[in-house]
This record gives C-alpha cells, sequence and structure tokens, in this order.
C-alpha cells in the first residue's frame, strides 16, 4: 500500500468571480486511486461563503482525478460542492446544471497577468515600463524579465504531466501578461481542465512571491493589454456538415442571445470590451474573417473549407468561469435548427 497525498480542489462562494479553494488528506491505496475509490469529503462552509455558521458543512463529490507530479504520490481530486445530503448541487456548483457534449470542442485561451508587490511583473516601483510593442511573444530580460518564463514552462510541464490537454503559451501585448491555451472535447472537460490548470499556476507561482491577475482590465482606463479568454468552440455538426447558410444562422442566434452571452462572460468586461484594442464594443456583435476587432472572428480555414470547422468567441474574459461560458454556447447552439438528413 501506498500513502498517497489527495488535494481535494473546489470553487467556493464568492461571486462575481469563485476563488479555488484546496485542502488535503492523506489515503491509502494499492494503486494510483481511480475516480471511483475517492471518498466524498467535508468542509466548512460557513469560511468560503458557501453556509452560515449555524450549520456549515457542504460536502465535497470528486469528479475528476489527475497525477500532481509537484508532489510525491500527489493526486489532485477536482470536486463539485454539494449540498450536506450529499446529493443536491450546492447553489454556487454550476458545473452540475450545465449543457454538456462530448462532440463539442472548446479550446480556451487563458490571458492573465503576473502581479508582484501590486504591479505587473516586472514594473518598475512607480510609472511604467517601455509601451508596449516588443513584449508580445517577446523574448529576451527586457521583453519578459527574469523569472516569469521559469514560470510559465513549470506550468506547462505540471500540466503535460497531469494530463491536461495544454495546448501552448505566448508571452502577451503588456510586460507582465502571458496566455496559455487548454483544449478539451465537452465542455466538463475542457473546462475542469482549466480550473485545473488556473489552480496549478497559482500553485506554483506562491514559490516566486508572484499572484495570478485574472482581472480583465487591471491597469484600468490606460492603453495596457485587457485579458481575455478567447473561446474557440466546434460542435459535431459544425465540423463535418456547416455550410454558409447554417453559419449565417447561428451568428443571428448569437447576437439575438448577446446579453446572456455577456452575463457569464466575466466581470467588467465592459471596460475591456470597448472597440479598441482588438475588441468590439459590449453591446454590439458582430462577426469577421479573420477580423480580431469582432466579437466572433472566423478563421481562414473556416470559409476556405466550405464554412466548417470552428469558430472564436472573443468576448469572454479572463476571469470567466469556463463551465458557464462554454454551457452558454451549446445553449445558443441548440436554438439553430440541423438539416435532419445531414445530421443522421
Ligand atoms: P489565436 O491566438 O490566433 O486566437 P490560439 O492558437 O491561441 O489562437 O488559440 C486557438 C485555439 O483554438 C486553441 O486553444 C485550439 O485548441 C482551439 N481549436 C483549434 N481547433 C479547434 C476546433 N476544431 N474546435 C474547437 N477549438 C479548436
Ligand atoms: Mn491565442
Ligand atoms: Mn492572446
Ligand atoms: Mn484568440
Amino acid at each position: 500500500m501506498t500513502k498517497f497525498k489527495l488535494e481535494y480542489i473546489w470553487l467556493d462562494g464568492y461571486t462575481p468571480v469563485p476563488n479555488l479553494r484546496g485542502k488535503t488528506q492523506i489515503k491509502e491505496f494499492e494503486n494510483f486511486p481511480q475516480l471511483e475509490e475517492l471518498p466524498l469529503w467535508g468542509f466548512d462552509g460557513s469560511s468560503t461563503k458557501q453556509a452560515d455558521g449555524s450549520s456549515s458543512d457542504c460536502v465535497l463529490k470528486p469528479i475528476r482525478v489527475f497525477p500532481d507530479s509537484q508532489r510525491a504520490n500527489g493526486v489532485l481530486v477536482l470536486c463539485e460542492v454539494m449540498m450536506p445530503d450529499g446529493v443536491t448541487p450546492h447553489p454556487s456548483n454550476k458545473r452540475a446544471t450545465i449543457l454538456d457534449d462530448d462532440s463539442a470542442w472548446f479550446g480556451f485561451e487563458q490571458e492573465y497577468f503576473f502581479y508582484q508587490n501590486g504591479r505587473p511583473l516586472g514594473f518598475p516601483d512607480s510609472g511604467y515600463p517601455e509601451p508596449q510593442g516588443k513584449y508580445y511573444t517577446g523574448v529576451g530580460y527586457g521583453a519578459v524579465g527574469d523569472i516569469a518564463r521559469q514560470m510559465v514552462e513549470e506550468h506547462l510541464d505540471a500540466c503535460l504531466e497531469s494530463g491536461i490537454n495544454h495546448e501552448g503559451i505566448n508571452a502577451e501585448v503588456a510586460k507582465g501578461q502571458w496566455e496559455f491555451q487548454i483544449f478539451g472535447k465537452g465542455s466538463k472537460r475542457a473546462a475542469d481542465e482549466m480550473w485545473m490548470a488556473r489552480y496549478l499556476l497559482q500553485r506554483l507561482a506562491e514559490k516566486y512571491g508572484v499572484d495570478i491577475e485574472y482581472h480583465c482590465k487591471p491597469l484600468g482606463e490606460t492603453d495596457w493589454n485587457g485579458s481575455g479568454m478567447h473561446a474557440n468552440f466546434s460542435t459535431a455538426y459544425m465540423r463535418d456538415v456547416g455550410g454558409k447558410e447554417y453559419f449565417e444562422q447561428l451568428m443571428s442566434a448569437f447576437e439575438a442571445n448577446t446579453e446572456d452571452h455577456i452575463t457569464v462572460y466575466g466581470p467588467d468586461n465592459h471596460m475591456r470590451l470597448t472597440g479598441l484594442h482588438e475588441t468590439q464594443s459590449i453591446d454590439k456583435f458582430s462577426y469577421g474573417i479573420a477580423d480580431r476587432g469582432a466579437s466572433v472572428r472566423v478563421p481562414h480555414s473556416f470559409v476556405n473549407n466550405g464554412y466548417k470547422g470552428y469558430l472564436e468567441d472573443r468576448r469572454p474574459n479572463s476571469q470567466g468561469d469556463p463551465y458557464q461560458i462554454a454551457s452558454q454556447i451549446l445553449k445558443t447552439i441548440a436554438t439553430v435548427p440541423l438539416k435532419k438528413a445531414a445530421v443522421a
């Protein structure tokens, strides 16, 4: 038997954006534990805005297991929060009620800032570094500083070793700002892996004295870049059947549901979706081929393949909850009728 360190991880009840929480228990298993072998566990919901002091127990229900390469015999146990009965989802548990479809694929591009002492990593103590320009995909100390790349590389390895489908990295437009991409089949899988990737990033940055700032416009009304979480998506129908007519119907449905999308696309998004800096205004909906100033960017490949493939919704922001973002995209897609013969 081996003693495994089980890190139970969940989302708390803070609004508008939940925080990641985690605590460890040690248990013995013959081999690396399977999901079915992991027991329910509890925590004090009164400390996480998930219960009152009078009846504060909430239940952690394991839903996905990953090896934790950063810890000897470590296991990352992603959980849903349940009511004390263990079967009713807690109101803060969005994952329990979202739409899912294994044939819907999602690629999230998570942008974020490294922060130290309340400023982006690499910013001087007061004032600003050289203006934006050479930071995006930059190389060299002047562009990225000394520890950012180390953290980003460590994060990449940690994700890959955990089986998280990390797909790439780039330094972003502002100094101290980076991006990574996570791709998954099914809204739950993709979003689970995004939350785990966020967890790993936050945890490994601790030892560098660095925080992860996910706010979509941490430097306020300046020219400094905001952070998004572009959601690339495709359903089986979009990939296999598609067509211009269906695409146009889909975009009409997106336009009709603009408000519902914006509601779950992350807080303070009006600060970022201004119509400037490769964004569309928050109250407008537009799409365009290779257009980074549109709400939805249509890749060249999509048009070249006869309006088949994936689309990029550029509106979700870096603080958005990938569960709710993916679910809203699926909800809107579900309002558009499919040609029956083609589906069969
Ligand atoms: P850009 O920065 O040019 O917008 P990225 O390479 O950062 O592009 O992100 C593109 C994302 O699109 C990746 O996360 C990738 O996984 C995702 N993607 C690629 N093909 C598909 C597809 N068929 N369905 C859904 N997402 C996809
Ligand atoms: Mn990108
Ligand atoms: Mn980007
Ligand atoms: Mn993008």
